[in-house]
């Protein structure tokens, strides 16, 4: 049976590292729109350039935007056995569209990643990203130096354009006001699960590997 998954949470919580092991370990494509944005912004396409300035200020990209990139993404082959979004849908509006294109594609499993909103600014404003292979470097314990090469490869680490903290609470903010209800349009459905996103991040893994067999049983 096909894996549709959706992962939901806040800016910071963690989302974008867990959905890319969980979608290597049960081998579904990982779909970032963050990501896809990105790589359109560093490739300045006719995307890229409509989106960059939204995307500094921590606003959202345009729904037209982000389903045409959604739909044309969904419809390629390797998405057809199951697929993993990351970053989207963000508006209860995209979540609509997203039913939709589901017609006759089966049902979405929902898991949301929830952590306080202290936390977040916290993680945030100490995130540093590979500039050569893109990985999240770890957060530094409490006191800690935050580390200036990638553990992985090498490259060297950089802060997100969007990571600054006046860009992070604006994102907090349209996540609470654009984002938030969609755990509410998700909650009721039998498929629907969160997870503790504030423990170490093995063990957000583990629940989520958890949360996902669970509603699966339920289909
Ligand atoms: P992310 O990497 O998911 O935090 O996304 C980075 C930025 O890309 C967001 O702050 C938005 O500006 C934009 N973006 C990503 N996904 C969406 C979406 N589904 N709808 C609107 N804007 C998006």
């Amino acid at each position: 049976m096909a894996l549709n998954l959706v992962m939901l949470g806040p800016p910071g919580a963690g989302k974008g590292t867990q959905a890319k092991r969980f979608a290597a370990a049960r081998r579904i494509p990982h779909i970032s729109t963050g990501d896809m944005l990105r790589e359109a912004v560093a490739a300045g396409t006719e995307i890229g350039l409509r989106a960059r300035a939204v995307m500094e200020q921590g606003g959202l990209v345009s729904d037209e935007i982000i389903l045409g990139i959604v739909r044309e993404r969904l419809a390629r082959p390797d998405a057809q056995a199951g697929f993993l979004l990351d970053g989207f849908p963000r508006t209860v509006a995209q979540a609509e569209a997203l039913d939709r294109m589901m017609a006759g594609r089966g049902r979405l499993v929902v898991v949301d990643i929830a952590v306080a909103d202290d936390e977040l600014v916290a993680r945030l404003t100490s995130r540093r990203v590979c500039s050569a292979c893109g990985a999240n470097a770890e957060f530094p314990p409490a006191g800690q130096p935050a580390p200036t090469v990638c553990a992985r490869c090498g490259g060297s680490l950089t802060q997100r354009a969007d990571d600054r903290e006046d860009v992070i609470r604006e994102r907090l903010r349209v996540y609470a006001r654009d984002t938030r209800p969609l755990v509410d349009y998700y909650r009721g459905r039998p498929t629907f699960r969160a997870v503790d996103g504030a423990q170490p991040p093995d063990r957000v893994a583990g629940d989520l590997a958890t949360a996902v067999d669970s509603a699966l049983e339920a289909l």
